[in-house]
């Protein structure tokens, strides 16, 4: 992209009194990546998503570096530092568990240097450029803002200050240019949107159905980290909606999608609560794990497949786990989820038949198994599909409360397919009704 085609914004430099951001905020990695770049004689400055939250008073959780000196030039400075990346050649610098990005200033031209393009699409980015050039790279105008270590102001190129007022998204440079060349910007669009609370500027969201299935052209293992920062960082139920109501959830999980257009209201349900309760979990600091939510998105899918093959007469067990082994195989050529994940979803959907055999050896064995916490949750999410779900949940809740003897007396032998006195109604199982389920459960 040609600097000059840039939206044309002048320069503008945001002195220290001038705006909010404090150095006490920045990690103490980040800042001595900052120092020792700066006393080599180098320009070294925060940027991205750092200096974006930092000024709308949030706590950044990765702090990125830019600067003119070469990812070669960076080794030599620091003893904790490797390189990375042939795609985006990028240093790492290590203090303890903390990795700070630093990048060299990217440049524009499209012809000299490390840079290739395939069909618009930028396979490999590494041409050095000025620090003007390298905000003309950057997705977001608001993500292209520079906090310098050297007089503590913010540079702005592009006009980012004005966007974070006026809590807009937008793209720098041509939108269609720009997702051809990343396709992945449509869903940073999507993520940013909800993360932030921010609209998309309505030119940057035009061509998400026309570019949306550019989506199927990048690396599964890309959209797997990215769909991690969709929905395991605190805003995962936002950022689904923002999803479907840009359009763009189908080139992501598209069993999601079709199961949802199906107009299965209890399935959204499902998801959203889902989705509300990890977020719940994330911001009390407990553990998530990807394989709760996978299992959460592609439910409505696997269970109508199963539902349909027992209808043409396969086994029980079979359909289920062909159904499984099925959508998780379709899905994976989208999103490379790691096979510890997809193992993990499969027993989640493997136990749920099995909340249904009360009977006092197989209620034993249910309880015992290592994955019994994630499929209860599970189990709890689904007393949105019926009414005898929600009893069945609650039939469980109770039975992990009592001591093992009173709940072995209370459980028969033999499978009696009704009245099992926990002192809870036992589990109903024919009645159908849908209602929003009340208890709370969640990714564990
Ligand atoms: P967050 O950290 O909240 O996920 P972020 O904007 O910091 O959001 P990062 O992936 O950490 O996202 O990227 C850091 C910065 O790198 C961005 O702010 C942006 O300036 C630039 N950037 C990241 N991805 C792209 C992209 N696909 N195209 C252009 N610039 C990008
Ligand atoms: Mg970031």
């Amino acid at each position: 992209m040609n600097p000059k085609a840039s939206p044309g914004h002048a320069l503008s430099i945001i002195p220290r009194e001038q705006h909010t951001i404090s150095r006490k905020n920045i990690s103490k990695a980040a800042l001595r990546v900052l120092y020792r770049l700066n006393e080599a004689g180098y320009d070294a400055y925060l940027v991205g998503g750092a200096v974006r939250d930092l000024l709308l008073g949030g706590h950044p959780k990765d702090f990125d570096v830019a600067t003119n000196a070469t990812p070669d030039e960076v080794k030599k400075l620091f003893r904790n530092c490797r390189l990375i990346g042939r795609r985006f050649r990028l240093a790492h610098v290590v203090y303890g568990n903390e990795i700070i990005e630093v990048a060299t200033f990217r440049g524009t031209s499209d012809e000299e240097g490390d840079r290739h393009v395939v069909d618009g699409r930028i396979v490999r980015d590494n041409v050095w450029g000025s620090i003007e050039e390298d905000a003309l790279r950057r997705d977001f105008r608001v993500n292209a803002m520079y906090y310098d270590i050297s007089d503590f102001s913010v540079r702005d190129y592009v006009g980012g200050m004005q966007d974070l007022h006026n809590r807009v998204l937008h793209l720098i440079g041509d939108p269609a240019t720009r997702y051809r060349e990343d396709p992945v910007r449509m869903l940073r669009a999507a993520r940013l949107a909800a993360k932030l609370n921010f609209r998309i500027d309505p030119k940057a969201a035009a061509p998400f159905a026309e570019l949306g299935p550019l989506l199927s052209g990048v690396a599964p293992a890309r959209l797997f980290d990215e769909s991690l920062k969709l929905f395991l960082t605190g805003h995962g139920l936002k950022s689904f909606q923002m999803l479907e109501g840009c359009g763009l959830l189908k080139f992501m999980f598209p069993a999601t999608a079709r199961a949802i257009r199906r107009g299965d209201r209890a399935l959204c349900m499902l998801i959203e609560q889902g989705l509300e309760n990890t977020d719940a979990r994330i911001s009390e600091g407990k553990s998530v794990t990807p394989a709760f939510l996978f299992a959460v998105l592609l439910w409505g899918e696997v269970r109508d497949l199963a539902h349909t093959w027992m209808s043409h007469g396969k086994d029980g067990n079979d359909a289920w786990s062909r159904a499984a082994a099925h959508v998780v195989s379709e899905q994976c050529q989208r999103v490379a989820i790691p096979r510890r994940f997809t193992i993990a979803m499969e027993e989640i959907w493997a136990l749920q038949p099995r909340f249904e055999q009360i009977q006092r050896k197989k209620v034993f064995r249910l309880l015992a198994h290592p994955r019994f916490r994630a499929a209860f949750d599970f189990l709890l999410l689904r007393g949105a599909e019926s009414q005898a779900m929600e009893e069945l949940g609650r039939w469980w809740a109770h039975a992990q409360q009592l001591p093992h003897e009173t709940l072995a007396a209370a459980l028969p032998a033999q499978h009696v397919g009704g009245d099992v006195d926990t002192g809870v109604p036992a589990p109903a199982r024919k009645r159908r009704r849908r209602r929003k389920p009340a208890g709370k459960s969640g990714a564990s």
